[in-house]
C-alpha cells in the first residue's frame, strides 16, 4: 500500500488519526466542516502516505469541499482506503461505507470513537461487522492513539487480507441492468482502468455531478448516458413508482445497513440522560443561553486582560526593556559599531518588535481560551444557538466557522469559507470575515485601552469585538438585500458530545494559532520596524533634523488632513494607519518608533498626551474596521478568484472605518 486515503463523515477523527499515523499536526476541532483541504502526510513507519480529506455524509457533493472526495476518488485513484467510521453513529457513517466498498479498492474500517459508543451502551461485534462488510475492523480511540498501532499493522503487512472482497449489493433487476449498460458505455472514459466502472455507474445513477465532470465524458457519451438513466427512471417507476432513481438507491442501502445493525450492534439503553443533555440544558438554554454565553465571552477577556494576561505582558516589558536593551547596547558598543547602525537596531528594531512581542502573554491567553471552547464542543454550540441570527441577516450557520476562525486570524478564515455551499453566502461570508477582531488588533487595544480605560479594559476591548460584530450582521444585511439577492442555503451543524480537552491538543492547538504572530514578528513587523526607523530618521533633505522633518512624517502628512474629522489628524496617527496596512501589529511598531520610549510605561505617557479618551476610542475602532493587512488581501484574491471583490473589500473596509470612526467621534463630541 504506498497511498491511502481517509475517509469519513464529518468529525468522526479522521484528522485525529491522520496526526497519530504521521506524527503530523493537523487542525482537530470539535465540529464539522473544519478539514476543508485535502492534505498528505507520510506515515510514520515510512510505509507509504496517506491523505486526509473533508468529512462527507456520502459521495453526492452538496458543497465544494465535499466534492473534492469525488473528484480525488476519480482522478487520483487511492491504492487503498481507510474508512472511519464512527463507532457511537454507526448507522448513519455505514452509508459512505457502502459506497466505498462499491469503489471496490481494498479498504479498511477504523472503527472510532470506541469509547464514546461504549459510553452510550452501544456494543458492537467487530468480528460480525467485518464478516458481514467483508473487510477488515479495527476499533480505536484516535485521541488517544488506542489502536492505531493496530491499523497501522494491517495497513502495512497485511495488505492480502485487505483486499477487496466480492462484496456486491444488488439494486434488483432494472438497476442491475442499468449498471451494465452503463459500465459499457465508460469504459473507454475511466481514466485509470482500475477504477470500478460498476462504481462509478452508480454514482451517475445517482446523478453525481462531480463524477460526472471528473469522468470527462465526451458530447456523444453524454447524450448516450442521459438517454440511459431517463430510461432507467421510466422503468423504475413502472415498479416504484413513488420513488425516483436516488431514493430507491438510498432505500436499497439502508435496508442493508438495517440488516448489518441488526447482527452485529447491541444497544443497551441507558435510562438516565447523559452528562452532555444535562450541560445542554443549561448551555443551551432558549433564554439563557445567549447570556451565558456572552458572560464567556466577557470573562474570556478579562482573563486575556486584567487578570492575567497584563501582569505577565508586564514582566515580559520589564524584561525587554531593562535587561535585554541593556545587554544589547552593552554589546553595540563592545562591538563598536556605528551610531547609524545602533540606532537602527535600539530605536528601529527593538522598539518596533519589542513593542509587539510585549502582548504575547494575551494572545496566546485568548488562543488557549478558544481553543478550548472548540475542544469541549462548546463553539459547535454556539454556531447552532446564532443560527437562528444568521438567517434573520440573509447568512447561514455555517458562516460562522469561518468568523470564529476569523477572531484569531483573517487569512485561514477566508480559506475555511470553502465549506460554504452557495457561491453568494461564501462571497459574502469572504467579504465580512475582516471585520472578525483578529489577534494582530489586540496588541492595538491592549496599548490604546491600557492608557485611557485602565480600569475598563476588558469591557473595553469586549464592546470592540461587538462592534465588529454588530456591523458585520448589519451589513450582512445590506448586502444581501442589494449585492446578493436572495438565495437559501441549508445547515446543518451536529452536535458533538461534550470533551475534555486533552492538555497535549490544546497547547498544540494554541501553538498552531499562535505561531503565525511570532513568525509574523521576526519577519513582516521585523522589515517593517527597519522601514518605519528608516523613513522617521531620513528626511528629504538627508538625515531629519527631527522626525517632524522625516519622511515618516511627511507621509503620514499627506493623509492627516482626512483624519481630522475622525479625532486624530496627527501624522503620527496618519503614518500608523498606513503602516498598518502590512499588519496591525506595525501600528504599534509605529507607535512605539514614533514616540521613541524607553518601555511601554513612556509609550503610555506620550500616548496619553496625544490622544483623548474620545480620539482613542475612535482610533481603535478605525483600526478594527479597515483592512486587517496584506495577507487577508492577498487570500481574498486567492479565494474569490476575482479583483473585484477584493477591491470591493478594501474599500469598503476604509469607507467603514471612516464613517464608523466619525459617528464615534463626532457623537461622542456631542454628549461628552
Ligand atoms: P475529523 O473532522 O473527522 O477530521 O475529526 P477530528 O480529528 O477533527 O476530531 C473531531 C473531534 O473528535 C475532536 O474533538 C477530537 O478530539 C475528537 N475525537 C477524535 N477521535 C476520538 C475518539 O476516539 N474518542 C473521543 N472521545 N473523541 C475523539
Ligand atoms: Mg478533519
Amino acid at each position: 500500500m504506498n497511498n491511502t486515503a481517509l475517509i469519513g463523515n464529518p468529525n468522526t477523527g479522521k484528522t485525529s488519526l491522520f496526526n497519530a499515523l504521521t506524527s503530523s499536526y493537523q487542525y482537530v476541532g470539535n465540529w464539522s466542516g473544519v478539514t476543508v483541504e485535502k492534505k498528505v502526510g507520510q506515515l510514520r513507519n515510512k510505509a507509504g502516505s496517506i491523505t486526509d480529506l473533508p468529512g462527507v455524509y456520502s459521495l453526492n457533493p452538496v458543497s465544494r469541499d465535499e466534492g473534492v472526495v469525488a473528484t480525488f476518488l476519480v482522478g487520483q485513484e487511492p491504492s487503498a482506503i481507510v474508512n472511519i467510521v464512527d463507532a457511537s453513529q454507526l448507522e448513519r457513517n455505514l452509508y459512505l461505507t457502502l459506497q466505498m466498498l462499491e469503489y471496490g479498492k481494498p479498504l479498511l474500517i477504523g472503527l472510532n470513537m470506541m469509547d464514546v459508543a461504549e459510553s452510550r451502551g452501544v456494543h458492537i461485534q467487530i468480528e460480525v461487522l467485518s464478516r458481514m462488510l467483508g473487510v477488515p475492523v479495527i476499533p480505536l480511540v484516535a485521541r488517544t492513539g488506542k489502536g492505531c498501532h493496530e491499523l497501522l499493522e494491517v495497513m502495512t503487512h497485511n495488505s492480502s487480507q485487505t483486499a477487496a472482497p466480492d462484496w456486491i449489493l444488488d439494486y434488483g433487476e432494472t438497476i442491475e441492468q442499468a449498471i451494465l449498460d452503463i459500465s459499457r458505455e465508460l469504459a473507454k472514459f475511466v481514466p485509470n482502468p482500475s477504477l470500478s466502472t460498476r462504481w462509478a455507474a452508480l454514482q451517475l445513477l445517482e446523478n453525481n455531478q462531480a463524477v460526472r465532470h471528473a469522468l470527462k465524458l465526451d458530447d456523444d457519451c453524454s447524450r448516450r448516458l442521459d438517454t440511459l438513466l431517463e430510461g432507467t427512471e421510466r422503468s423504475l417507476a413502472a415498479t416504484h413508482p413513488s420513488m425516483t432513481l436516488t431514493h430507491y438507491l438510498r432505500s436499497v442501502r439502508m435496508a442493508r445497513i438495517q440488516e448489518i445493525l441488526k447482527s452485529a450492534v447491541i444497544t443497551q439503553p441507558k435510562a438516565h440522560p447523559t452528562l452532555t443533555d444535562r450541560i445542554d440544558q443549561m448551555a443551551m438554554h432558549p433564554f439563557w443561553g445567549v447570556p451565558l454565553f456572552l458572560t464567556f465571552m466577557y470573562v474570556t477577556f478579562k482573563l486575556t486582560f486584567d487578570w492575567l494576561g497584563n501582569p505577565l505582558s508586564d514582566m515580559l516589558d520589564t524584561f525587554i526593556s531593562g535587561p535585554l536593551s541593556t545587554f544589547i547596547s552593552g554589546a553595540l558598543e563592545a562591538l563598536n559599531v556605528s551610531g547609524f547602525t545602533a540606532a537602527l537596531i535600539l530605536d528601529g528594531i527593538v522598539a518596533g518588535v519589542g513593542g509587539v512581542l510585549v502582548f504575547i502573554p494575551q494572545i496566546f491567553i485568548l488562543f488557549l481560551i478558544i481553543s478550548f471552547i472548540e475542544d469541549t464542543g462548546y463553539m459547535a454550540r454556539i454556531t447552532v444557538m446564532l443560527d437562528r441570527l444568521m438567517e434573520m441577516v440573509g447568512l447561514n450557520g455555517k458562516s460562522l466557522i469561518p468568523f470564529i476562525i476569523g477572531f484569531g486570524c483573517n487569512v485561514p478564515a477566508i480559506m475555511a469559507s470553502r465549506g460554504i455551499e452557495q457561491e453568494k453566502e461564501r462571497t459574502l461570508t469572504m467579504l465580512l470575515v475582516p471585520l472578525m477582531s483578529c489577534s494582530a488588533r489586540l496588541p492595538v487595544y491592549a496599548l490604546f485601552a491600557g492608557v485611557f480605560f485602565a480600569r475598563s479594559q476588558a469591557l473595553v476591548v469586549f464592546s470592540l469585538y461587538f462592534l465588529g460584530i454588530l456591523l458585520t450582521l448589519l451589513l450582512a444585511k445590506l448586502f444581501s438585500r442589494t449585492i446578493f439577492k436572495n438565495q437559501k442555503s441549508f445547515y446543518f451543524m451536529e452536535l458533538p458530545p461534550y470533551r475534555l480537552p486533552q492538555g497535549r491538543t490544546l497547547f498544540r492547538s494554541t501553538w498552531e494559532k499562535g505561531k503565525g504572530f511570532l513568525r509574523k514578528a521576526g519577519t513582516f513587523i521585523l522589515a517593517g520596524s527597519v522601514l518605519i526607523w528608516m523613513m522617521s530618521y531620513l528626511g528629504p533633505g538627508g538625515v531629519a533634523e527631527s522626525m517632524d522633518d522625516s519622511f515618516l512624517a511627511y507621509v503620514g502628512g499627506l493623509i492627516a488632513p482626512l483624519l481630522q474629522p475622525v479625532g486624530f489628524g496627527t501624522w503620527q496617527a496618519g503614518a500608523a494607519l498606513m503602516t498598518g496596512f502590512m499588519a496591525k501589529e506595525v501600528v504599534v511598531s509605529t507607535m512605539n518608533i514614533i514616540y521613541h520610549a524607553p518601555d511601554i510605561n513612556g509609550l503610555q505617557v506620550q500616548i496619553s498626551s496625544a490622544f483623548t479618551p474620545l480620539q482613542a476610542y475612535s482610533f481603535m475602532s478605525f483600526i478594527l474596521l479597515y483592512t486587517p493587512c496584506l495577507a487577508t488581501v492577498g487570500v481574498l484574491r486567492k479565494e474569490t478568484s476575482s479583483w473585484k471583490w477584493t477591491a470591493f473589500s478594501v474599500a469598503y473596509a476604509v469607507l467603514l472605518a471612516y464613517l464608523v470612526s466619525i459617528v464615534i467621534y463626532q457623537g461622542g463630541k456631542l454628549i461628552f
